[in-house]
């Protein structure tokens, strides 16, 4: 049955929140250990049989999502003002992404705050794990969904490669709204062509030629974007047609699960839509005032928004 890009975008927002929460539970376990615990991605989610709770991921991308749903466009003052709207620190934020929160609320300096921290600027995963709105809503745009990941990252994370981490991940998404069909050269054809470090497209060309699981590890599993982002669109297209091995590969991999699971699962949710997550992990998302409910209209909300560009571009090309 054919995916509407409504469930698309749903499938997004949820595909991170579940994959965020889910990961969020093993977060720094190593991969030895749960390796021990689990026999395989069945095993692992079968473990679930409780309420299961996102982190920082999530949170930031509700922030994200409702400048995009309410504005159009990433502004950096709109941006940081839904940041510290959102802020939960007990959510798992790291002591410099709380610093730097904390400085947009007081209303202080929050880029000279964020250079200390991280000298040279942070290229750490927080811009792309939190960027799928952006590929959600410029998805058939390529010059706009490229500067609006970097804006969306700017406020936190200034380092090219974190930037470009953010960029990448949003072109995944973009790439898997727009297509009804996976196909796994061309997207990763597309993603190395919009690499603008060595790094990258070393990473992703290795990323490209991984053909099982067992070499996903070497990939990364750390908290740096270069060490991540491409461990998350690997394990997406190895398993383009399941979303449970998708997270799931990358959570037993260990480190930084959360934020593997997030990016991996925002890019698997918007190829397979909503009704692709297994009932048995959306079923137990949290039903906080921003929980599963809040996120499935904050997506429906997003994908008006977007409509109503479509129709206000169609009407500037047309005059
Ligand atoms: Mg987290």
């Amino acid at each position: 049955m054919a995916v509407s890009l409504e469930q698309r975008f749903q499938g997004s927002l949820l595909g991170l929140a579940v994959g965020d929460a889910l990961g969020g539970r093993f977060e720094a376990q190593s991969a030895e250990h749960l390796r021990q615990r689990f026999s395989g991605v069945e095993s692992l989610i079968n473990y679930v049989t409780d309420e299961i709770w996102y982190t920082d991921d999530t949170q930031m991308t509700i922030a994200l999502a409702e400048v995009l749903a309410d504005q159009g466009e990433i502004l950096e003052e709109s941006l940081c003002a839904a940041f510290v709207g959102n802020y939960v620190p007990s959510r798992g934020y790291g002591r410099g992404a709380r610093m730097v929160i904390e400085a947009m609320e007081e209303g202080e300096d929050y880029r000279a705050v964020a250079s200390k921290y991280f000298p040279g600027g942070s290229y750490g995963n927080g811009a792309a794990m939190r960027v799928a709105p952006v590929g959600l809503f410029f998805h058939n745009d390529e010059a706009m969904l490229l500067e609006q990941a970097r804006q969306s990252a700017l406020p936190t994370h200034v380092h090219p490669l974190g930037i470009e981490g953010a960029q990448l991940i949003a072109a995944a998404v973009a790439y898997v709204t727009r297509s009804d069909e996976f196909k796994r050269d061309d997207f990763f054809r597309w993603l190395i062509s919009l690499c603008q470090s060595e790094e990258y497209r070393e990473k992703l060309t290795a990323a490209s030629e991984i053909k099982s699981t067992e070499q996903l590890a070497g990939l990364g599993n750390g908290i740096e974007a270069l060490e991540s982002v491409p461990t998350a669109i690997a394990s997406f297209a190895l398993s383009p047609e399941s979303y449970a091995e998708t997270i799931g590969n990358v959570i037993l991999l260990g480190g930084d699960a959360d934020t593997l699971a997030a990016m991996a699962g925002a890019i698997s949710g918007a190829h397979l839509g909503v009704d692709a997550i297994p009932k048995q992990l959306l079923g137990r998302l949290e039903e906080s005032p921003k929980g599963k409910s809040y996120l499935l209209s904050l997506a429906s909300r997003l994908f008006l928004k977007y409509q109503l560009r479509l129709a206000n571009r169609s009407i500037d090309e047309r005059t």
